[in-house]
C-alpha cells in the first residue's frame, strides 16, 4: 500500500481539513514519517505573502526530507498559487477545497492535474478535535461573506456557508454520550452560522445545551455585528462558557473604516460593556500596524483599548498579503514601531486580565486538561488558565475551585 504524508500548514481550520482527507483514505496507508512516503499531500495556507514564502520553500524542496515523493498541493494555497506551481510543474497535482473529500480517487491518478473545484462546498464529513477526553472542537460552518481589506480568505474559502444543523447535533450527542462535556464551536467566520439555513448561533446554542452531558460551550469568535438580542438572552445560561471572543480588529474608526470592517467603536464599546456587566470575561482579535496606522490614529487607538473591558487579546501585526486591497494602501508602517504597538496592546490587556482575575478568582469551574507531577492546569469559566497541585489524578476531570491565588501571568490552586 502506497503511504502518504500530510504537511499541513496555517491555522485550525486547515488543521481540520487535514482530519477530513486523512478520515478519507482507504487504500492507502497514513505515515507519520515523511521520508518514507510515496506521496506527499501539502495542505497549505496562503492568509500572507509570508505564508505564500514557506509553502514554496516547502515545495522547491528546501526543508523538505523526501525529495522523490510526488506532491499534490491542497488547502487555501491551492485557490491563489496552484495553477503557477502546477505550470510550473513543482506540484504533481492540485486540488481545491471541494475535492478534499475524494482524495483516496484523486490519489490514484497517474497523469499530472489540476482539479480546483469550487468554493460552494460543504464537506459532508464533520470533523471533531479533542483535548484530553472531555473537550471538543466541531467545526459547523466555512467561508465568510465579510471583505475585510487585509483578508484573502473569502476569495480562496468562499462565502459562508453552514454545516446542517442535524449533523451537527447528531455528532454532539454522540460525544456526549462518551463522555465530552465541553464544546467549542469553530469555523472560518463562526458567527455567520445558521444564515444559509433559516437558523442561527443561538438556535443552535439552545439546541444543544437539551443534550444531555453538554455541560459548557464555547464559540470560537464573533462579529460584533452578529451579537443579537436573541443570543444575548442566552447569556445568563448556565452551560454559557463566561468568556467571549469579539473580533474587534481595531478601536479607531479611521483605521475600522479602512480595514472595511462592519463595527465601529461606540457601538463596540456599548456591546462589550453590556457583555461584560453580565459577568463575562471578553477577548478580542486585533491587528496592529496596518498601513494608514499613523502616530493620531494609534494614539487614539490605544486610549480606547483602556476602556474597553476586555480580558484577552489575540494581537497580530499586519502582514502584507498581495491582491487584497491593503496590499496597496499607503503609508505603510514601519516594522519596529508596529512591535512596540503590539507590545504596548498585550500588555495593557496582561493588566486589564490581572485586574479581571482578582476580581473572579472563586467559584472557579476548571475543566482540567492534562498534568504531570501532580500539577495540572486546566481553563475555567472565564477562559483564564489555572494551575493545581493535587495527589490526585485530575485529568479530564470538572472540579470546582473555590478559592484561586491570582499570580501574574496565572491562577494557581490545591485541590485535596
Ligand atoms: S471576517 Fe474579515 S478577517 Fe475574518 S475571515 Fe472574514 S474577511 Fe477575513
Amino acid at each position: 500500500m502506497k503511504k502518504v504524508y500530510f504537511k499541513t500548514f496555517g491555522c485550525r481550520t486547515n488543521q481540520f481539513d487535514t482530519q477530513v482527507m486523512m478520515s478519507k483514505l482507504k487504500d492507502f496507508e497514513l505515515t507519520m514519517n515523511e521520508e518514507e512516503a510515496d506521496v506527499i499531500m501539502v495542505n497549505s495556507c496562503t492568509v500572507t505573502n509570508g505564508a505564500d514564502s514557506s509553502v514554496r520553500a516547502y515545495i522547491g524542496g528546501s526543508g523538505r526530507k523526501n525529495p522523490h515523493a510526488k506532491v499534490i498541493l491542497a488547502g487555501c494555497g491551492s485557490h491563489s498559487k496552484g495553477e503557477s506551481l502546477f505550470e510550473e510543474k513543482k506540484v504533481f497535482g492540485v486540488i481545491g477545497h471541494s475535492e478534499k473529500e475524494k482524495i483516496n480517487d484523486i490519489l490514484k491518478y497517474e497523469q499530472p492535474f489540476y482539479q480546483i473545484g469550487d468554493l460552494k462546498h460543504i464537506d459532508s464529513t464533520i470533523i471533531e478535535e479533542f483535548v484530553g477526553k472531555s473537550r471538543a472542537f466541531i467545526k459547523i460552518q466555512e467561508g465568510c461573506d465579510f471583505r475585510c481589506s487585509y483578508c484573502i480568505i473569502p476569495s480562496v474559502r468562499g462565502d459562508a456557508r453552514s454545516h446542517k444543523e442535524a449533523d451537527i447535533l447528531t455528532q454532539i450527542e454522540k460525544l456526549a454520550s462518551n463522555g465530552f462535556g465541553e464544546f467549542i464551536l469553530t469555523g472560518t467566520n463562526v458567527g455567520s452560522y445558521g444564515q444559509d439555513q433559516n437558523s442561527s448561533m443561538a438556535k443552535l446554542l439552545k439546541r444543544m445545551s437539551m443534550i444531555r452531558g453538554v455541560r459548557r460551550i464555547r464559540i470560537g469568535s464573533l462579529e460584533p455585528i452578529q451579537i443579537d438580542d436573541e443570543f444575548k438572552e442566552l447569556l445568563t445560561e448556565p452551560w454559557m462558557a463566561k468568556h467571549l471572543h469579539i473580533a474587534l480588529q481595531h478601536t479607531s474608526d479611521k483605521m475600522l473604516k479602512l480595514m472595511n470592517r462592519r463595527n465601529e467603536f461606540q457601538t463596540d464599546l456599548e456591546l462589550l460593556e453590556e457583555i461584560a456587566s453580565k459577568g463575562y470575561a471578553i477577548g478580542t482579535d486585533y491587528i496592529v500596524g496596518h498601513p494608514g496606522e499613523d502616530e493620531k490614529a494609534w494614539c487614539e487607538a490605544i486610549e480606547r483599548v483602556a476602556h474597553l473591558p476586555l480580558t484577552h487579546v489575540h494581537a497580530f501585526s499586519y502582514s502584507k498579503r498581495d491582491n487584497t486591497p491593503s496590499a496597496t494602501m499607503k503609508p505603510e508602517v514601519k516594522g519596529n514601531l508596529a512591535k512596540a504597538r503590539h507590545k504596548a496592546l498585550t500588555e495593557l490587556v496582561k493588566e486589564k486580565n490581572l485586574a479581571f482575575r482578582k476580581a473572579h478568582h472563586q467559584n472557579l469551574e476548571v475543566l482540567i486538561e492534562q498534568g504531570q507531577n501532580e500539577i495540572y492546569h486546566g481553563y475555567d469559566q472565564y477562559f483564564n488558565k489555572i494551575e493545581i497541585s493535587s495527589n490526585e489524578d485530575l485529568t479530564s476531570n470538572w472540579i470546582t475551585i473555590e478559592n484561586a491565588t491570582v499570580k501574574g501571568d496565572k491562577n494557581v490552586a490545591n485541590y485535596e
